[in-house]
């Protein structure tokens, strides 16, 4: 993992900001205002956007020996073995204490010795949103760019320097860390869709079906299939190929099971009857997926039971399909019998693509340009107090699935109606066609 390492002269409040932007900061967490406190280098991962690194804390940095602090060669060298090894650097300096030329002595250290660490600039104890724009300008002189305040205690205004931070930092797939790559698919779908058929194609296995005595649905048994380099790990298919026999409760353990495998899947298989048409029980189960925000491909199966097939009537059935299944309106709907096997080789590169969508990452300018263009367009309505609703600016914030911060204003003057015009207009935008995608509102607090 790329490793990012924090220095700054003492006491500028670097360990509080360390410990918070690695997500560990609670009240008790040991940091202490004691100079030079941090002797050993700590190496704590993190990760933001879903871009993965390693912070470590270089202890005080002072070129000034002047303040006679005993530990101070050996932070130093602490320091530069840290910043030998990192991909970025953050500097932190107190924007409480305002400029020191220290701030300058160690830019200059970091120029001279490791040019091409990209630096970002965090202005520390910059805990009132008004002083702090001001308290950070006067470090642009420092000339390493735009300085971010941020209050380590409170944790304000880390997220825009953790954005600028992972921009420049080497991107390691989510896959790569702690698996190995292996999608999980759930397929689920009411009784009889065809899901064990489906099953038995995508396994290329047939194997009778047991049926079973009711209340042995605990055990959930996953199956791997290959295709490709890429491994799909099909979950609970147990479930699947278990047929309970009981007349009641059929749709509650139905329902449960689906959910529990919907939990666990990347992306989700919603098998529907085509014939039949879905229901509302697909619905509910699409409601469920957005909700966990789970990529979803629906296949539209037996369609080898629909008489007349035409261009026309395939995009009818996708249409009613799309109609039925209008929670999810994002999700790619395939035409297929399990039975036949038509189109079921296609299946898992459905799957591949709604999965990129669901890890799929947009620069913030590329945000922030359709935000821009969407308000031109139409602008938010102000409420019966003449507050104008105001959108400053978004980013996003995280992957599976992508979600994007809107920072406004004020949350509460944006309708549902105006919320879904900015959604749809992301979707027209940017695609991220097979996954969810989030808007969160937040008020610039
Ligand atoms: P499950 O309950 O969802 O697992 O459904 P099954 O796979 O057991 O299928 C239920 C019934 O539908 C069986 O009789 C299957 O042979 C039949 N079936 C499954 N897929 C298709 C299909 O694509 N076309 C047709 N005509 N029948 C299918």
């Amino acid at each position: 993992l790329p490793v990012v390492a924090v220095v700054g002269r003492p006491n500028v409040g670097k360990s509080t900001l360390v410990n918070r932007l690695a997500g560990t900061f609670r009240a008790g967490a040991i940091v202490d205002n004691v100079v030079g406190i941090t002797r050993d280098r700590t190496y704590r991962s993190a990760e933001w956007s879903g871009v993965h690194y390693q912070l470590v804390d270089t202890g005080g940095l002072v070129f000034d020996d002047s303040e006679g602090l005993i530990f101070l060669p050996e932070i130093r060298a602490q320091a530069r073995v840290a910043l030998g090894e990192a991909a970025a650097v953050v500097v932190v300096v107190d924007g409480m204490a305002g400029w020191n030329p220290l701030d300058a002595d160690i830019v200059r250290f970091l120029r001279a010795e490791f040019p091409l660490l990209p630096i970002t600039l965090a202005v520390n104890k910059c805990e009132s949103e008004k002083a702090s724009a001001s308290q950070a300008a006067e470090f642009w002189s420092l000339g390493v760019g735009e300085p971010w305040p941020v209050s380590g205690i409170h944790g304000s205004g880390t997220g825009d320097l953790l954005d600028s931070l992972v921009e420049g930092l080497p991107r390691v797939p989510p896959e790569d860390v702690g698996n190995d790559g292996t999608i999980n698919v759930a397929i689920v779908g009411r009784p009889n869709v065809g899901k064990s058929t489906l099953l038995n194609v995508l396994t290329n296995s047939d194997r009778a079906i047991v049926s079973d005595v009711p209340g042995t649905t605990r055990d959930a048994i996953d199956e791997t299939i290959t295709v490709g380099e890429q491994k799909y790990k099909l979950i609970d298919t147990a479930g699947i190929r278990r047929k309970t026999a009981v007349a009641y409760g059929t749709e509650f353990f139905m329902i449960n099971r689906a959910f529990r495998a919907i939990r666990r899947a990347d992306c989700v298989l919603l098998v529907v009857d085509v014939d039949e048409g879905a229901t509302d029980q697909d619905r509910k189960i699409a409601e469920r997926i957005l909700d966990e925000g789970k990529a979803c491909v629906i296949l539209a199966n037996k369609w080898d039971l629909v008489g007349e097939k035409d261009n026309r009537s395939y995009k009818e059935a996708v249409l009613l399909t799309r109609e039925k299944l209008a929670v999810i309106p994002w999700a790619q709907v395939e035409l297929v019998s399990a039975l036949e096997r038509q189109r079921t080789k296609l299946v898992t590169s459905l799957v591949d693509a709604a999965v990129e969508q669901h890890r799929r990452r947009v620069s913030t300018a590329t945000l922030n340009e359709v935000l821009r263009e969407a308000v031109e367009w139409h602008r938010p309505p102000s409420n019966k107090q003449a507050r104008q609703g105001r959108l400053y600016y978004c980013t996003q914030v995280s992957v599976q699935p992508p979600t994007v911060a809107v920072f406004v204003n004020d949350p509460r003057l944006f309708s549902d109606n105006y919320r879904r015009y900015m959604e749809s207009t992301f979707r027209k935008a940017l695609g991220f066609e097979g996954s969810p995608l989030r808007l969160l509102w937040r008020g610039k607090a």
